[in-house]
């Protein structure tokens, strides 16, 4: 069965050939589309084109380093929700600590195999981007299924549309929390360059359409001056 509901695209940092070629058939293999950067300045670069779902970032890095790059990608509003998993040969603890204060989700000491990279890209994953997953939610009567590309609410089923259905799921695995367009953008569309603001708006007055036969529309607010938001109260001012 497959892990995720869809490919997530995750930029492997790595100044040596043959860890970066590992790293990447391994993804690719995985259905997962591989970026590849062999120093900060050009994975800055491709993050600027395109927001990966995971970032896989070597610690020894020619220019800036590794850690100095993950500092600058937590420090950034963003970049700092993208899961950060660094490589290093390194394995003293100070370094790990360093690493994981950096704002890094997770650590893996070089030398690794590829099935121990890959469970911990998944388990990064599931922790950090559950619309990544495959996981069936619900809420409220509103259930979406990964699996099987369903929304139900109180059992009716739903007719939902491909990018209102990435849209749902984004929200629903991140309740309560209020997206500007250009962070729905980012993790939606995975590109906040190529398509205009305003193709948010429309998405969300189709998402509510598709939504209104069970009355789920009312859990997608409008947050005035800000964005949107997914709430399991809705009408309630918070
Ligand atoms: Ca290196």
């Amino acid at each position: 069965m497959a892990v995720y509901s869809m490919s997530s695209t995750v930029l492997v940092v790595e100044d040596e050939p043959a860890i970066q070629e590992l790293i990447a058939v391994n993804l690719g293999f995985a259905g997962h589309k591989v970026l590849r950067a062999d120093d900060a300045e050009q994975a800055q670069y491709l993050i600027t084109a395109e927001l990966p779902d995971l970032i896989l970032l070597d610690w020894m890095l020619p220019g800036a380093s590794g850690i100095s790059l993950a500092r600058r990608l937590r420090a950034d509003e963003r970049t700092r929700g993208v899961p950060l998993i660094m490589l290093t040969a390194k394995g003293e603890e100070q370094d790990k600590v360093e690493g994981l204060e950096a704002g890094a989700d997770d650590y893996i000491t070089k030398p690794f195999s590829p099935k121990e990279l890959m469970a911990r890209i998944k388990a990064v994953l599931r922790r950090r981007a559950p619309q990544l997953t495959d996981d069936r939610i619900e809420v409220s009567g509103l259930c979406l299924d990964p699996v099987t590309h369903r929304v139900t609410g109180h059992d009716q089923l739903l007719t939902v549309g491909p990018t209102e259905f990435r849209l749902l799921h984004f929200f629903m695995t991140h309740p309560e929390r209020v997206f500007s367009r250009a962070h729905l953008l980012d993790q939606v569309w995975g590109d906040h360059v190529f398509v205009e603001e305003r193709t948010v708006d429309v998405h969300i007055r189709r998402l509510r359409k598709a939504l209104q036969p069970s009355g789920h529309d009312i859990h997608v607010e409008t947050v005035r001056g800000s964005g949107y938001r997914f709430t399991f109260k809705p009408g309630k001012v918070s």
